[in-house]
């Protein structure tokens, strides 16, 4: 049975009442999103929530998302180019909303991240050197070639890595058996108006109704929230130990 959780744990509210003399002293938190707007679709309100509450949110996008059109397989090489030109500035516009801190680009090619295993040394970089100790990815069976793979990639980075960390696997394309929910109903607002800055992908299918659909669906397990998200949240070796 999922359990209903706040993104504050308790241990974060002690640290947030020694912060009001030390603000910078709380760790910062890291997104790895294949794409833009799966930041938003997945996690949006747990970001929001985070950041509204003092703590810095970087997100990591693996790809620009240049081949996201429904005619992706007829797309020329400038038409790439423009796309990725578009959802990156769609991307910014979200997390500036979100309350994000930084938005990064890995620069990974978008349906190729699986051969590209380079991408889990910048990632094992960030990790090293961000002083993170939350990571949100997507979850290893989450319906979608890039999303497994960008999964992958971070188990990969975190067996070169000695850090503890804890890691917070979210849904996008398909459900999630949540050991973790988040209720946003404090955010959901600014979760919608974050995917309103992707009308790249919103004129292709109907992600607001279903995106906020799921989260009005995952709060039936939060008596008296309206949306909620969910989460596989684990330790590092049982990160590494998922199939
Ligand atoms: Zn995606």
């Amino acid at each position: 049975m999922p359990v209903a959780l706040s993104a504050a744990t308790p241990s974060e509210t002690n640290a947030r009442a020694k912060d009001k003399q030390l603000p910078d002293q709380r760790p910062p938190v890291i997104v790895l999103a294949p794409h833009p707007d799966d930041e938003t679709f997945g996690c949006g309100g747990t970001i929001c929530m985070l950041a509204e509450s003092g703590v810095s949110v970087d997100v990591a996008f693996l790809t620009r998302g240049e081949q996201g059109t429904e005619a992706a397989a007829e797309q020329s090489s400038q038409e790439s180019r423009r796309l990725a030109e578009v959802r990156s500035r769609e991307a910014r516009a979200a997390c500036n909303i979100l309350g994000v801190r930084q938005t990064l680009f890995l620069n990974g090619h978008d349906t190729r991240l699986s051969d590209e295993p380079e991408l889990a040394t910048a990632i094992a970089s960030l990790l090293q050197n961000g002083g993170y100790q939350r990571v949100f990815c997507p979850w290893p069976q989450d319906s979608h070639d890039d999303h497994k793979a960008t999964f992958r990639l971070l188990q990969r980075a975190v067996s070169t890595l000695a850090r503890e960390q804890s890691f917070w696997l979210y849904e996008v394309w398909k459900p999630l058996p949540a050991n973790t929910l988040v209720p946003i109903d404090g955010t959901v607002a600014n979760k919608r108006r974050a995917m309103e800055q992707y009308p790249s992908q919103l004129s292709q299918l109907n992600y607001r109704e279903g995106f906020l659909g799921l989260s009005a669906y995952r709060s039936l397990f939060c008596p008296g929230s309206t949306h909620a998200e969910a989460f596989w949240v684990c330790n590092r070796s049982e990160l590494l130990a998922l199939p």
